[in-house]
């Protein structure tokens, strides 16, 4: 079974992939013309927009993963905004430290939301999960992307950056959700 990835991040699509491993699902990019204007006010509906606009260029089964950092004592910041935070990733991570500066509680989480279309467009499955942990004061790792080397996962008393890609893909918010969709897939598609 092909499924269309809605997304234009290599690092997504590698660690779909890497958590799939040997399963059935072949994953493909979007054709040309890809371009979701994520304007949705909740990850439910930013990752829906994206999953649209995958089927509205592929016209084939579609999935969207619309995810970010959620920090408690900042209301839930950069939360949907995680992307575009900041400039670069290192300006997006320096600006977080700075914000925490002077706070204790460091609580934050990741947040997944996936969404599948079916061949017609319409929802066939919709999931959201996260992962918990701690916004360290300094970045440790180099491993994974985005926030992971100043993200601590509860549990763990390494960053998600100093996870092998195989615990990463064991515990994320993504591969959790992954895990679902899957489940869905394999009981109802094929
Ligand atoms: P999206 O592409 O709109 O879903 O934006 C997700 C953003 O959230 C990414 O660009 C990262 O900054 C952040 N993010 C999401 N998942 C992860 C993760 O697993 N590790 C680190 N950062 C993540």
């Amino acid at each position: 079974m092909k499924i269309v990835l809605a997304t234009a991040n290599p690092h997504k699509l590698q660690e779909i992939k890497a958590i799939c491993g040997d399963c059935e699902i072949e994953f493909a990019l979007p054709a040309s013309g890809f371009n979701p204007i994520e304007n949705g006010s909740t990850f439910e509906e930013n990752s829906y927009i994206k999953a649209k606009e995958a089927y509205r260029v592929s016209k084939s089964y579609s999935l969207a993963d619309d995810s970010g950092l959620c920090v408690d004592a900042l209301n839930g910041a950069p939360g949907l905004f995680s992307a575009r935070y900041a400039g670069s990733q290192d300006e997006k991570i320096e600006k977080l430290l700075n914000e925490l500066k002077d706070k204790s509680n460091r609580k934050a989480k990741f947040v997944c939301c996936m969404t599948l279309l079916n061949e017609n467009g319409e929802i066939a499955f919709q999931t959201i999960e996260e992962c918990g942990g701690e916004i360290v004061k300094e970045r440790k790792g180099i491993n994974g992307f985005g926030y992971d080397p100043i993200f601590k996962v509860d549990g763990y008393s390494t960053t998600m950056a100093e996870l092998s890609e195989k615990e990463k893909n064991t515990i994320s918010h993504r591969a959790k959700a992954l895990r679902k969709v899957l489940e869905y897939i394999r009981k109802n598609l094929i």
